[in-house]
């Protein structure tokens, strides 16, 4: 099974990505997590480029579309076959939106995205207003963060519910409850639906 968490930053990707992750092992489960950007070469790039200047807008897609491709064939697509359930924070969804905002829209890239990439039996979309996001993000980092100015957040949530609406693999989760009640009601979900 390919489960996705994404979302804009400070959705409580991690937290639930690690909390997901401990109750599938404690029932015995193989479990495999990883994420996006991953720490592979074209990763790497990417992460690197965040401190040194950003590159310049189709290095940094194709720089995504490949790490996404070398990602699959060598953990992801093994890892399935091998029966685990493979637990992404972040997936192709992520690289819509955030390099959507940068085409202008979601039309323009979006196709070129989707070509070659595994489908997830679920793709959870953690909701949290931008706002809220944001408040979580500087209780997290402080001055260490770099990224994320409201501004973008709040076009980056909108193209995120843009992928939602026409994506029948979305499912919406509330994320601006408390820890424990996101979790319930993904568990929920997941041992109704795709874990059955
Ligand atoms: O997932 P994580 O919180 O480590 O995200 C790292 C940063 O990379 C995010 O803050 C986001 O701004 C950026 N990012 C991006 N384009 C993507 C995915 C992430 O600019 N496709
Ligand atoms: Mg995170």
């Amino acid at each position: 099974i390919l489960v996705v968490f994404d979302g804009i930053d400070g959705a409580g990707k991690t937290t639930q990505v690690r909390r997901l992750e401990a109750a599938l092992a404690s029932v015995g489960e193989r479990v495999i997590v990883s994420k996006e950007p991953t720490d592979g070469p074209w990763g790497a790039k990417l992460r690197a480029s965040a401190t040194s200047g950003r590159l310049p807008f189709d290095e940094e897609l194709t720089a995504f579309i490949e790490d996404r491709q070398e990602h699959l064939a060598t953990k992801v697509i093994p890892a399935l076959e091998a029966g685990a359930v493979v637990i992404l924070d972040r997936y192709f969804y992520s690289t819509i939106a955030y390099q959507g905002l940068r085409a202008g829209g979601i039309s323009p890239i979006e196709a070129r995205i989707r070509r070659n990439v595994v489908e997830p039996d679920v793709a959870y979309l953690l909701d949290v207003p931008p706002t809220l996001a944001t408040a979580r993000i500087q209780a997290r980092d402080g001055a260490a963060n770099h990224f994320e100015k409201i501004e973008d957040l709040i076009q980056i949530d909108r193209l995120f519910r843009e992928i939602a609406q026409r994506d029948e693999s979305i499912v919406r989760i509330d994320g601006s409850v408390s820890e424990q009640a996101v979790f319930d009601s993904l568990l929920k979900h997941f041992v109704e639906g795709p874990f059955k």
